[in-house]
């Protein structure tokens, strides 16, 4: 009410159009088109040019496409073989050489997914090869370790228990931490060659111990399917490795690339490849159950596999090619503008396009296919006079999976505006691959994820009525990695926020990267009836449209402050227990935060008076002084949300990885998916290196006092 607008539109029939519009049947439509063909990053121009076309048709003019030059690799060969050195050979001096004549071959990997009839997908002659992103080309030849998940505690007790690494491959199973660090790690401690399996234990869990039969007659992860990925050092910058901090434009001076991505060559496989290579591990080296305990419980036992660590014997090698071929090619992000009354009062929505396979139904098309009904929605809307309040952009990624490419450059293009400009930015990657909302969100985005849930009727109705906000758990993760939020929450200071549907509990029961992530399996059971579709977009509509049109916005930064209070306290719990840090040191960080806690609470409470008199709307028509005062009052508060977030930004960087320049905000050093809080305090208590901490403590203490003194 009360809020000047030239031409516009009740938010109430705003809402009740971003409710209606989006449809399963549409969802289905679009899903059926992005999963028709491969569209790998930098190989999908005609998928581009038809999002923009379609986004123009839905009523968003304005709408381009914005290409960067970025270096990437695509997959030429590759090769793994279990060799046994037969009687009459020499012996060991064969290794590395190429001559395996005198080997026998035990098994030879087929790193192909099977032609399953049930799926179209599976059976396209095109179908992009198992491979990973970034990886490095070679031919190695070696006796090979089990290495758990590769993390960097993983190798820290293989290094305690004293198995050799050196000269070794390294066969890790996926999950828990980021891919990329896992070869990172396998580098750094001289291995040659890393194998990465998808253990049933861990990723899609078979029969016996779910319940789940295996795709294509049940949802669980096929015994032939591979998890393709990128392995780039994601935690030393995301965004194309030759030119971190700025954009790939044609011309621009290139970085040398060591540092961000490997030098040894790794290739990803199925669990029924990797079984002859575990069996072979029996009896060799001690056995997973005398580790600690995240070594214990892999998938495979009742096949045979006892886990052990080996390494395998030196007449018992691997050998694994990787052909990779790197270019330095075009990838195209489709941007549309919606221009609002306010043009420096920005909303950004992004999800990204490319996929690893041909498919991509749920990684990322559940998101693509919703993101196309939102902006369908925001179209009629538009028809029917809405004047948007702040500008919306949306954003259709490319190059998200090799590293999160698209997005970074366009940020890094860009951030002069974005600084000066963005409210928030809102990420969809998967949609949907199952029926429970998973988010992570910027402290400042709580609030407006919280309420908004409950205004969108769930799709399960077992209880009818019920909305999202009634089946979500509401558990919202700090921002870690992984999606196309990172260069907006952690280079830019821009509150972003993360969410989808997705499968329940240990196992996520779904093809991630796969072939079998494909129209078929998601029509038959990660969304039949393409609902959770429809009811993502309904949602990311909803939270967008709070954004955009309440005159007051609507940052929460009491949230934040309280955010830290509980970051600061698991911190301090840390540094007594692993290190001989005095709580005390933290002094000067507690008291800056408790001077942020009042100025937030007091400038959220100066935003709901202001609100609250919008409400009222009492002044008088000849008084319009008085509204001017309040309008710029309102202003004023909203220039001070918006610029909040980009306080905790540290010009120089985080130790070791400079582009990461949030100082509360960060991917897990080594773990690259899971966010770390104050990671500059945290690296410091992990390394013990407590003069590092205690520098970082001040950093942090001055900047979270700064962030107060911008909201007083
Ligand atoms: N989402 C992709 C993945 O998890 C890309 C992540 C990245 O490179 O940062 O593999
Ligand atoms: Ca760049
Ligand atoms: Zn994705
Ligand atoms: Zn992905």
């Amino acid at each position: 009410p009360s809020w000047p607008r030239t031409t516009g539109m009740e938010y109430k029939d705003l809402q009740e159009i971003l409710l209606t519009v989006p449809s399963p049947k549409k969802a289905r439509e679009w899903s059926r088109y992005y999963t028709a063909g491969p569209h790998l990053a930098g190989k999908n121009l005609s998928q581009a040019l038809w999002t923009k076309d379609l986004w123009q048709e839905f009523g968003i003019k304005n709408t381009h496409i914005v290409d960067y030059d970025i270096y990437v690799n695509y997959p030429k060969d590759h090769r793994l073989a279990l060799l046994e050195r037969n009687k009459t050979s020499k012996g060991l001096e064969v290794l590395g050489s190429a001559d395996t004549d005198s080997w026998m071959i035990k098994y030879e990997a087929s790193l192909e997914e099977d032609v399953l009839k049930e799926d179209g997908t599976s059976g396209l002659s095109n179908r992009i090869p198992t491979f990973h992103g970034y990886s490095a080309s070679g031919n190695v030849t070696a006796p090979y370790v089990f290495v758990n998940y590769g993390t960097y505690e993983d190798f820290e007790e293989l290094v305690a228990k004293n198995i050799s690494l050196e000269g070794k491959i390294a066969l890790a199973k996926y999950g828990n931490v980021f891919r990329g660090l896992k070869v990172k790690r396998a580098q750094e401690m001289g291995m040659i060659g890393v194998v990465m399996y998808s253990d049933p234990g861990d990723d899609g869990e078979v029969t016996e111990q779910s319940g789940y039969e295996v795709y294509p007659k049940g949802p669980a992860r096929n015994p032939s399917s591979v998890q393709r990925g990128s392995c780039q050092f994601l935690s030393f910058a995301p965004g194309d490795p030759t030119t971190p901090g700025y954009p790939s434009k044609p011309g621009v001076p290139r970085q040398p690339v060591d540092h961000a991505i490997p030098s040894i060559p790794s290739i990803p496989i199925s669990y029924k490849d990797a079984l002859p290579l575990l069996r072979t591990l029996n009896g060799h080296g001690p056995n997973a159950s005398s580790f600690s305990k995240y070594w214990h419980g892999g998938g495979l036992g009742y096949k045979g596999v006892d886990y052990n660590i080996g390494p395998s014997p030196d007449h018992v090698v691997l050998n694994l090619v990787n052909e990779q071929e790197y270019v330095t090619t075009p990838m195209w992000n489709v941007i549309g503008i919606i221009n609002g009354s306010i043009p420096d009062e920005v909303v950004i929505l992004g999800n990204h396009r490319d996929a690893w396979i041909a498919g991509g139904a749920g990684d990322p098309n559940s998101g693509s296919a919703a993101f196309n009904e939102l902006i369908r929605a925001f179209g009629k809307a538009l028809k029917l006079g809405w004047k948007p309040l702040r500008t919306i952009v949306l954003a259709s990624w490319d190059g998200e999976e090799y590293g999160l490419l698209g997005s970074t450059e366009w940020v890094e293009e860009y951030i002069p505006w974005l600084q000066a400009s963005a409210i928030a930015y809102l990420n969809v990657d998967v949609g949907t691959n199952g029926p429970y909302l998973r988010t992570s969100a910027a402290p400042l985005l709580h609030k407006v994820l919280k309420e908004t849930a409950y205004l969108v009727q769930s799709p399960n109705q077992t209880i009818p009525k019920q909305t999202v906000g009634d089946t979500w758990d509401h558990r919202i993760a700090t921002m870690g990695s992984g999606s196309d939020f990172t260069a907006f929450q952690d280079f830019a200071g821009i509150p972003s926020l993360d969410m989808g549907f997705g499968a329940g509990g240990r196992s996520p029961v779904y093809q991630y990267h796969s072939n079998y992530d494909s129209f078929d399996w998601m029509e038959r059971f990660g969304d039949p009836g393409f609902h959770y579709h429809a009811t993502i977009a309904k949602l990311w509509g909803l939270i967008a449209a709070n954004l955009i049109e309440t005159p007051v916005i609507q940052l929460n930064a009491t949230d934040y402050a309280e955010g830290l209070n509980s970051y600061v306290a698991s911190l301090k719990e840390k540094a007594v227990n692993e290190t001989d840090i005095d709580p005390a040191a933290f002094v000067l960080l507690d008291k800056a935060i408790d001077r942020f806690q009042i100025a937030s609470s007091a400038h959220d409470a100066v935003a709901a008076s202001l609100t609250q008199k919008l409400l009222d709307d009492d002044i008088p028509w000849w008084k319009w002084w008085e509204r001017v005062k309040l309008y710029y009052a309102i202003r004023k508060v909203n220039t001070k949300y918006k610029l909040l977030e980009r306080q905790f930004l540290y010009a120089k960087g985080l130790d070791d990885r400079p582009w990461f320049k949030h100082i509360v905000f960060a991917p897990g050093k080594w773990t690259g998916y899971s966010g770390a809080t104050f990671p500059g305090i945290v690296e410091g208590i992990e390394t013990k290196d407590l003069k590092s901490a205690k520098r970082w403590i001040n950093i942090a203490a001055g900047i979270v006092a700064s962030a107060a003194e911008h909201l007083e």
